[in-house]
């Protein structure tokens, strides 16, 4: 790399400059351009450089002819300006080499993940404040009017005001202070804005932790403090206090002047841990997601560059902010499925953070009651270091999970709660504790059928059933956000009124609720109901107030959430995340299975989970019931293992599509016929992918399984890289996929 061979500080003429742009080949997105050797360019200096009759941020790289597409001398274009911006960290742009070649992605589509706010690399204007001049430098013939005498004595003791806040405050009009600044009583000082941003304290006091507490947050601040790389994973059961031990750590790279990275999978709902950060640091952190406003995006990614952001909590996205001194990484739920960015670049950041961490020779922490297939195996292997809690605090203890045969106890017709659970719920309300039904299924009913003659309603531009959302009147598909009212009549056999609802959705579930128990109160709480950060605070305060009996909840309310009266949690389709049959399927159930029952019973009240299930029989409903998460994960890495599967094989992804079918299929099979016959290589398909159609394109999937020790990115790049696409037909890579779809 550039930055091994040439001294960094050296003053260059030419630059390799990464644009931010997702541009192919070789180079990735880097060009060169010339630059004035007085400006001493360095390596991570943001830039201003003309593409074609564009201007565009990008990234110094650089000496040019090195990492840039060759330009000859005198096609070469200027750098127009620098940024007055913190240069990007070293650490970010090997991190951002690192994720593109990893995920077989262009290097400018990484790099535009950097610095993906254009306009935070200006400086904020600054603010204009008025401050008295001392009385010693007046000139002798200044005048002081009473008008002129309040403005000084506002001033008096501050460190200076905005010329409104001012006028405001002394009463006066705007020529009174423009007469005062000529006079030379005052005068105005252009300052830096004032960070939105306190600083965290370290130092104020946490909770008395627990002896197994205590020693699980030394191991992590030991790591912070030795300022190296390192994994730690933070295994602890629901509730043990997971989140005051890595605060410890948090605490320890404040101390040491550093800064934290906390990614969280479901921030923009996480009101309660912002909640908990500002008891413990005193002020809130900084966060991090895609439905910031545009202002405070702006300032946070520059607050973040200049270093003055001490701790942010955000989604996978934070991973790729210019932190300038990044001590610590903690990824909490670490085997959140959230993690795993599906479209454009196809990066795992629990995967991406570690990376991060070694990079930047800082530790990571992977935080989870049920940690991933792959952490597990990290730890055995010992790769990754792991420490253990194993107990809730004070008297709580964790919840008696039961299993629900629903073939020998089925709910009546047209209802979906068991009779057990019936009477559960029945006797948690008359107790005068809170219930949550968990059902994973958003809307009112996953499918509409005619009676007649039992056509389904679809979407039209995806492979799937439209799914009826009752409160807004309208049926919408998941996928590409379709949305239409129910037709009157039948397209198929023309019958009228003749659509009905199949299977339960949250709202359904409401009104079996509503009906069974009319005297609870409840609430649904999904991506539906609880839209932004405003509505998740308001629902959390609401249920932690007693405001609510029962919660209908998607997997928006499966995690984090700590509601002490809450002592029964119903799962009423145990089965549901089973159905697809992906690689991660038992897995993924068990781990959202499992940190839904981490809801019930969390306080001093003893917590009880009922799974409703068809399968009572299969392990992971078994090891739900035993608690054997150790023994669930041994058989499931066994199983993995024996297939030659993730994480003891590689696989890769590919999805061929199009707008219509036949050249999907054309370009799938030129790909099949194309493929590498390598020792320790299998390639499976082409077939038509589960969602056959997604937003109006046809798809196709290959998989890719390769040996562990096969570099799988090789085997696709020599395979894929010289493949001529005829126009419209994409062709998308997914190293290590989670979705299968
Ligand atoms: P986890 O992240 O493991 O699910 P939390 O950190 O959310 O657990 O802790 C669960 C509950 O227990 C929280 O209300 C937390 O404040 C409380 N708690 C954790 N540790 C202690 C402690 N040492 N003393 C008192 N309360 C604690
Ligand atoms: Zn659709």
């Amino acid at each position: 790399m550039a930055d091994d061979l040439f001294p960094l500080d050296a003053p260059f003429d030419r630059v390799s400059v990464l644009l931010p742009l997702p541009l192919p080949g070789a180079a990735g997105g880097a060009y060169d351009y010339k630059a004035d050797p007085d400006w001493a360019l360095a390596r991570g200096d943001v830039v201003e450089v003309p593409l074609g009759k564009r201007r565009v941020p990008g990234i110094v790289l650089g000496p040019g002819g090195v990492d840039g597409e060759p330009i000859a001398e005198e096609r070469l274009k200027s750098v127009l300006r620098r940024f007055a911006t913190p240069p990007v960290p070293d650490a970010v742009l090997r991190l951002v080499d690192w994720t593109a070649a990893w995920t077989l992605s262009a290097r400018g589509s990484v790099a535009r993940m950097a610095i993906s706010v254009p306009s935070a690399l200006e400086p904020p204007p600054s603010v204009l404040l008025h401050v008295a001049v001392p009385q010693e430098a007046w000139a002798p013939d200044a005048r002081l009017t009473p008008a002129r005498r309040r403005v000084l004595s506002v001033l008096t003791d501050g460190p200076g005001l905005e010329p409104r806040d001012l006028a405001r405050e002394a009463g006066v009009g705007s020529s009174v202070l423009k007469g005062m600044a000529d006079a030379g009583l005052i005068e105005i000082h252009a300052l830096d804005p004032p960070s939105p941003f306190g600083a965290p304290n370290p130092d104020l006091p946490g909770r008395t932790l627990s002896a197994e507490q205590r020693h699980a947050a030394d191991h992590l601040s030991q790591a912070v403090r030795s300022k190296g790389f390192s994994v730690t994973a933070l295994d602890g059961i629901t509730g043990s206090g997971k989140t005051e031990v890595y605060f410890e750590a948090v605490a320890e790279a404040l101390r040491a002047g550093r800064q934290a990275l906390v990614l969280l999978p479901e921030i923009a709902l996480s009101s309660q841990w912002l909640g908990r950060f500002a008891e413990r640091f005193g002020v809130e952190p900084a966060v991090w997601h895609s439905d910031l406003k545009p202002k405070i995006r702006r300032q946070t990614w520059r607050a973040v560059a200049e270093g003055k952001v001490g701790v942010l909590v955000g989604a996978r996205s934070a991973l790729f902010l210019p932190f300038p001194d990044l001590g610590l990484i903690v990824v909490d739920e670490e085997h959140d499925g959230a993690y795993k960015q599906e479209d454009g670049v196809a990066y795992h950041a629990r995967d991406m953070a570690v990376v991060r961490g070694s990079l930047g020779a800082h530790p990571v922490a992977l935080v989870s009651a049920t940690p991933s297939l792959e952490t597990v195996e990290n730890v055995k292997r010992g790769r990754y270091q792991a420490v253990h809690l194993t107990a809730r605090p004070g008297s709580a203890t964790l919840p008696e999970v039961d299993l629900l045969d629903l073939r020998k106890s089925p709910p009546e017709r047209g209802r979906f709660l068991a009779p057990p659970l019936v009477t559960a719920t029945e006797t948690a309300l008359a107790a005068g504790e809170q219930v949550l039904l968990f059902l994973n299924r958003r809307g009112y009913a996953p499918l509409t059928l005619c009676r007649m003659c039992g056509e389904r309603l679809e979407c039209p531009n995806c492979t799937a059933w439209l799914v009826e959302h009752r409160l807004l009147g309208r049926l919408q598909c998941h996928h590409c956000g379709f949305s239409g009212r129910k037709p009157e009549k039948c397209r198929h056999c023309e019958a009228e009124d003749s659509f009905v609802a199949s299977g339960p959705g949250v709202e359904r579930l409401a009104e079996e609720v509503l009906a069974r128990f009319p005297d609870a109160r409840f609430q649904v709480a999904s991506s539906d109901t609880l839209v932004g950060p405003d509505q998740a605070a308001e629902f959390v305060r609401s249920v932690r107030a007693g405001e609510v009996d029962v919660i209908i909840g998607t997997q928006v309310v499966a995690k984090g959430h700590d509601f002490p009266n809450l002592t029964l949690v119903g799962v009423v389709d145990g089965d549901l995340g089973l159905a697809g049959g992906d690689l991660r399927a038992s897995e993924r159930t068990f781990q959202l299975l499992h940190q839904v029952s981490g809801r019930a019973g969390r306080a001093d009240k003893p917590g009880r989970v009922l799974i409703q299930t068809h399968a009572p029989e299969a392990p992971v409903m078994q090891a739900l019931a035993k608690g054997d998460r150790d023994g669930f994960m041994a058989e499931e890495a066994r199983a993995r293992e024996a297939a030659g599967m993730p994480p003891f094989g590689r696989l890769a992804g590919i999805v061929v599509s199009a707008p219509d079918g036949a050249r999907a299929d054309e370009v799938a099979r030129m790909l099949a016929r194309a493929a590498p016959r390598l020792d320790g290589v299998d390639i499976l398909g082409p077939a038509p992918a589960p969602l056959a159609l997604l937003r109006g394109r046809h798809r196709r999937r290959l998989l890719v399984k390769t040996r562990r020790e096969v570099n799988v990115q090789k085997v696709l790049a020599d395979w894929l890289g010289p493949l001529k696409l005829p126009n419209a037909v994409r062709v998308s890579v997914d190293v290590d996929p989670y979705s299968f779809l």
